[in-house]
């Protein structure tokens, strides 16, 4: 099946990222600019313009290749890990689309902004502190982060660190492009006890033991999450690639609802309770076969039709709604009710 006609600039593959130690990170951030975007842009109107049975996403895979310099991806070629191609495309096209010129990738430390402990104060007063105090982070993240993929995908966590020794605690507000749920092995599950588990509090011993500040030494601490903003698009990651180098895969069946996911009781901001955040699934990424070698295909909701499709390299197939759960989902796709 033919591939729209590539068009991608000699000039800006020349100076791809990384092969140029010349470039500064200004300049290779620039060099590599759009690349990634405007390739995604011209898979989408191949895939919508009804002129193919199929497209290679060939492009599309040499620009996020280029930008991912230095790792796994890098050529585009070998099969790579679904969720980390997943990341590197949307902090691309995030790089690409920011809005705010001296935007950086997401792992800037503005990111995150650590307020001190919240004292204790008034239920309701503690509120309206942690309130503040989220906005002030979500607000400072941003000003360097503004673009359509932080609009849809980011959402906001609170990430409260507490030192098992003196009870001094560490609040961060953290953003996040999606949520990595564990998966239990052996044991099916639904995606609410995935997402219980993922906001379960972690104990932080032994070689991750936490520097705490009051004590001015590394002491047993508790790390807890908390959901404070849910985006417009709700990425999960189903963690089923667990073991030293991610070389174990757990096939458990992880049922999940095609629509009207309620993540109301995982939302602890108050404010954001008020108005219901429910969920409809439209689109998974699955993996079939074992850690080392395996093969992806993808169910997507075409909404103007509200018909369910199977991409299968170049196969694809109506299926039914109830096909869409499987053993072999890996990334869950939701977007907010309208
Ligand atoms: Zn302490």
């Amino acid at each position: 099946p033919p591939e729209p006609p590539a068009n991608e600039s000699s000039a800006a593959s020349s100076k791809s990222a990384g092969s140029d130690a010349v470039l500064d990170d200004a300049d290779s951030r620039k060099a590599r600019q759009l690349n990634i975007a405007a390739s995604f842009s011209k898979l989408c109107r191949a895939l919508w313009c009804g002129a193919f049975a199929s497209v290679s996403p060939a492009g599309i895979l040499t620009a996020v290749g280029r930008y991912a310099a230095g790792s796994a991806f890098e050529g585009g070629q070998e099969q790579q890990d679904a969720q980390e191609f997943l990341l590197f495309l949307l902090d691309g096209m995030h790089e690409d689309l920011n809005r705010r010129s001296t935007g950086k990738a997401f792992e800037s430390s503005l990111a995150s902004l650590e307020v001190n402990s919240v004292e204790s104060t008034a239920p309701g007063q503690q509120q309206h502190q942690e309130d503040l105090e989220a906005s002030l982070a979500w607000r400072v993240h941003r000003q360097t982060n503004d673009s359509i993929v932080v609009d849809l995908f980011q959402g906001q966590l609170k990430s409260t660190l507490t030192c098992q020794h003196c009870q001094h605690s560490s609040v961060t507000y953290e953003a996040f492009m999606y949520c990595s749920v564990p998966v239990v092995d052996n044991f099916d599950c639904s995606l609410n006890d995935c997402l219980e588990a993922f906001l379960q509090p972690e104990q932080l011993t032994g070689a991750c033991q936490w520097l705490c500040p009051a004590c001015h030494s590394r002491q047993d601490a508790t790390k807890q999450l908390d959901v404070w903003r849910l985006p417009p698009c709700l990425l999960v990651h189903l963690k089923r690639f667990c073991g030293y180098d991610g070389g174990k895969k757990i096939s458990s069946l992880v049922k999940f609802p095609v629509a009207g996911l309620d993540l109301d009781r995982f939302c602890r901001n108050q404010a954001l309770k008020s108005n219901r955040r429910v969920y409809n699934l439209y689109g998974v990424c699955n993996h079939y076969g074992r850690a080392d070698c395996g093969h992806y295909t993808a169910a997507c909701l075409n909404a103007p039709t509200n018909q369910w499709h199977c991409f299968d390299d170049d196969q694809v197939s109506k299926i039914e709604p109830d096909n869409v759960v499987s053993a072999a989902a890996y990334i869950l796709f939701y977007r907010q009710q309208s």
